[in-house]
């Protein structure tokens, strides 16, 4: 893949307050960010649309693009698949815009897998009470489903160590810039680093002739 851009993969506990934390990012620095949309075979929620916050497609469909090799990643989570279209994140890499998936951990881990350059993020809220409590406070959610993403969450958790910074979502403008700021530094370090290599290898060959 072109390295021009960063991959910049963000995960954090379902209620963690990942969303509004990378629309703000995105809102803040529109330039510089690309937003992976991801495809679903999950059923779309009230307000959200095909094309925005996912492309919601069958299972059918799904798994004709696993077999395409269409995909970055995908994973199953609470029942569905969910997963990354490589077109766009490539496209976008390639002309320079660091690019954010807002993906769950068996995914993050698979792209860290294949791009040890990229990123890895996990948010989180600074306990597990607080984060039932943003899960409740939703309201989008039946009882089952949020006892089912509680014990996801704990699952998850265990992964937390793997993730080059884990990020506690207090302050929401403190924390687009300390996002912002640690995908930056990544961003001038990959630049320099391709730099650096270019020389050396240009030098060595010289030298070594
Ligand atoms: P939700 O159903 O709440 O929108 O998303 C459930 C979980 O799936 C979230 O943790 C979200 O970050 C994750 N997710 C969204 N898109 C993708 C994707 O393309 N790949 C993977 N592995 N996880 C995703």
């Amino acid at each position: 893949m072109d390295q021009k851009g960063v991959l910049a993969v963000i995960s954090g506990f379902s209620g963690a307050g990942k969303g509004t934390l990378v629309k703000g990012l995105l809102n803040a620095y529109p330039q510089q960010y690309a937003l992976s949309i991801s495809a679903t075979t999950r059923a779309p929620r009230v307000g959200e649309e095909h094309g925005r916050e996912y492309f919601f497609v069958s299972k059918e469909r799904f798994e004709q693009m696993i077999a395409g090799d269409a995909l970055i990643e995908y994973a199953s989570y609470v029942g569905n698949y969910y997963g990354t279209p490589k077109g766009y994140v490539a496209e976008q890499m390639g002309a320079g815009k660091d690019v954010i998936l807002e993906i769950e951990v068996q995914g993050a881990l698979k792209v860290k897998e294949r791009f040890p350059e990229a990123l890895l993020v996990f948010v989180t809220p600074p306990d597990a009470p607080e984060l039932e409590k943003r899960l409740r406070g939703r309201g989008t959610e039946t009882e089952e489903a949020i006892r089912s993403r509680l014990k996801t969450a704990a699952g998850e958790a265990v992964f937390m160590d793997r993730y080059d910074y884990i990020l506690v979502n207090g302050q929401l403008n403190a924390c687009i810039q300390e996002l912002h700021s640690l995908i930056q530094t990544q961003h001038r370090q990959a630049r320099l680093n391709r730099g650096l290599i270019e020389k050396m290898s240009r030098g060595l060959s010289g030298i070594a002739q």
